[in-house]
This record gives C-alpha cells, sequence and structure tokens, in this order.
C-alpha cells in the first residue's frame, strides 16, 4: 500500500488514526482526531512532519491529546502547522492556544493555519506564535465545496455526519499516477535508464527528443508507448455519527471500491437502541456500509467503554457475518 495508516489508541479508550501517503516523491502525512494518549503513540518527529490535522469533531474523546501535539509544534518552523474541523474550530484552537503562557517566543516564526469547514463556507484563519498565537488573522473565505484539500498527489474530500451536532467524515483519495510499464520496454526493446524519469516529469514537453541508444524518439512518443495508469489508493475516516438507512446509497457512492474503511463501532448489535440515542454506530451498521460501498477493508474502531470486560474479537465476529474483509487494528486481537 502507498497509503500506510496507523490506529494510535486502545480498544475501549480514545483512538485516532494517522496515515502516510508515499508519492514516491514525497510523503505526506495525516493525524485524524488526537483522544487521549493517542499522539504519545508518536515520536516527536513524526508529529512535527505531519502536515494536516482533521479533527471530526470535538467531543473530549477526539481531543483530549491535542496538548501533546501543541507541545511537539507550538515552534515548528520547517513548515505551518494546518488544522482543519467543523463550525467553532477557530475558537476551539485560538482558545486552547491562548489558555498557555507565551512569553519566551517572540523570535519563534511558528504559524499555525485554522480551516473552519460549514455547510456553506471554509474560513481560513492564522494564528502566529510571534504574537503568542493571541491575534487572529484571516486567511480567506471560500464556498464550501466537498474537496476541500487537493494537491498533485491526493484529493481529501468530506461529509457532514449527524452526531446532534454535524461531525466531518473523511475520504483521502490518491490520484492515479504514472507508471513505466515493464513489458512495454521488453516489447519494443528498450533499455532502463535516466531517461524514463523524463517521461513521468509533466514540466517535460512532448516534443522534446531524447537519444536512446543509437535512436532518437520524441518524449511524446515514449509516452504513449511506455506508460501506463495505475489507480490512486483510497483510505475513509468515519467516527461518530448516527446510520441514516436514506443516506447509505450517497455514503456507498462516496466511498465506492475505497482500499480501507476505518470506521467506528461504538456498539454491539443488540445495543442497536442505545446507538440510535447516542448518535453512534453498531457493529453490523459499519458492516452494512462497507458491503455496500464495495470497500476492500474495513477496520473497526472506537468501541464503547461498557464492552472493556469483553474481547475485541467481539466485534469483530459480529462485522465479519455481513462483511468478511473487517479487521480489527493491529494488536487489537486477543
Ligand atoms: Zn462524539
Ligand atoms: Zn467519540
Amino acid at each position: 500500500m502507498r497509503i500506510e495508516k496507523t490506529v494510535l489508541g486502545k480498544p475501549f479508550a480514545d483512538n485516532a488514526l494517522y496515515v502516510r501517503l508515499n508519492s514516491g516523491q514525497k510523503i505526506h502525512r495525516f493525524l485524524f482526531d488526537c483522544g487521549e494518549g493517542t499522539c504519545n503513540e508518536l515520536s516527536i518527529g513524526e508529529l512535527q512532519k505531519i502536515d494536516h490535522l482533521f479533527f471530526s469533531h470535538f467531543h473530549l474523546d477526539h481531543i483530549a491529546g491535542f496538548d501533546h501535539f501543541i507541545r511537539a509544534n507550538y515552534n515548528r518552523i520547517t513548515k505551518p502547522v494546518h488544522i482543519w474541523g467543523p463550525k467553532t474550530t477557530t475558537e476551539v484552537i485560538f482558545h486552547r492556544l491562548n489558555s498557555f503562557t507565551w512569553n519566551l517566543i517572540d523570535e519563534v516564526p511558528s504559524r499555525w493555519i485554522i480551516h473552519e469547514i460549514t455547510p456553506q463556507k471554509i474560513l481560513t484563519t492564522e494564528l502566529r506564535a510571534s504574537e503568542a498565537f493571541a491575534q487572529k488573522h484571516p486567511v480567506g473565505v471560500r464556498d464550501f465545496n466537498s474537496t476541500i484539500l487537493e494537491t498533485a498527489d491526493y484529493r481529501l474530500s468530506i461529509r457532514f455526519l449527524e452526531h446532534r451536532i454535524k461531525v466531518l467524515g473523511f475520504k483521502l483519495q490518491e490520484k492515479a499516477r504514472l507508471n513505466i510499464s515493464k513489458a512495454a520496454l521488453i516489447r519494443n526493446s528498450l533499455p532502463e535508464g535516466h531517461y524514463l524519469e523524463k517521461l513521468k516529469d509533466p514540466k517535460v514537453d512532448n516534443d522534446q527528443q531524447l537519444k536512446v541508444g543509437d535512436q532518437i524518439f520524441t518524449v511524446g512518443h515514449l509516452r504513449k508507448l511506455l506508460l501506463e495508469k495505475q489507480p490512486g489508493e483510497c483510505l475513509a475516516y468515519l467516527t461518530d455519527f448516527i446510520f441514516q438507512e436514506s443516506r447509505l446509497k450517497e455514503w456507498a457512492d462516496w466511498l465506492n471500491g475505497c482500499d480501507e474503511l476505518v470506521c467506528e463501532s461504538q456498539y454491539l448489535s443488540n445495543d442497536r437502541e442505545l446507538a440510535r440515542e447516542n448518535f453512534h454506530l453498531t457493529t453490523d451498521q459499519a458492516a452494512k456500509l462497507a458491503k455496500e460501498a464495495k470497500v476492500k477493508s474495513l477496520t473497526l474502531i472506537h468501541f464503547s467503554r461498557r464492552y472493556q470486560n469483553e474481547k475485541p474479537d467481539l466485534f469483530l465476529e459480529e462485522a465479519n457475518k455481513i462483511f468478511p474483509a473487517s479487521h480489527l487494528p493491529e494488536g487489537w486481537n486477543s
């Protein structure tokens, strides 16, 4: 997999999801939520490399570990800290940062960029360590678009989910890649070599000529002969929401064919009423969603503490009956 996931936290305790996307040129790092003790499972060096931190919502079990993230990154100067979340994100992050004393960092040019997502707008604000995070600098407002973030390597989109408040569900889609076909090299009696890198470089024009052995080709001709498109990988992270039968098709279309769905299943199937009352999913509902969306793998997380005397395998067994490619995070099996 080029998208690598690590579920942080333990069964029946707070969880978070750490994701690395390796584009071949660069590793992009994402953290989804920040429950108690979850950030401590990453090294300080790893925390300092995270490009984007996404909050699904601000219930305590999704933000209780945020101070550890702040501690690792308040003075980061290698790149800005990007934080994304639903309505109130700007105020939550501003007040959290302002709950500490910062009288010794006025020389530190660290920048925190906060993105607040509502169904209407995406509001971006900058906070600066050099000002003790005390000023909110408006960066911009744009109309809401479900693709909240897009680079040459990936697209990150969201859905609003119901949890008595609006919660963000996330899908990370790697873009299709161009690879050199080994079979085409053999078929055309062409050698391996540095010239192949030029074919994958979008900055190199099709008309440029390349000498390969004794022959001269245009880049465009070689691209047609040798490049093959490889579909991108996809991972989704959905947590803390009520199952809405009326939205199942919409969710399934959005997640269709994803390689990995990391999904909450706070309750066992028998406790469906409790799940409804608390706006959470049961194991069978998570499995039903995975099945409808035809994802390749489902990983169950975020089990209620009420089951702490049970084995996590119980959740897996229930999900497997509906969706056999269900899994527990590494190390959770008893
Ligand atoms: Zn919640
Ligand atoms: Zn939760």
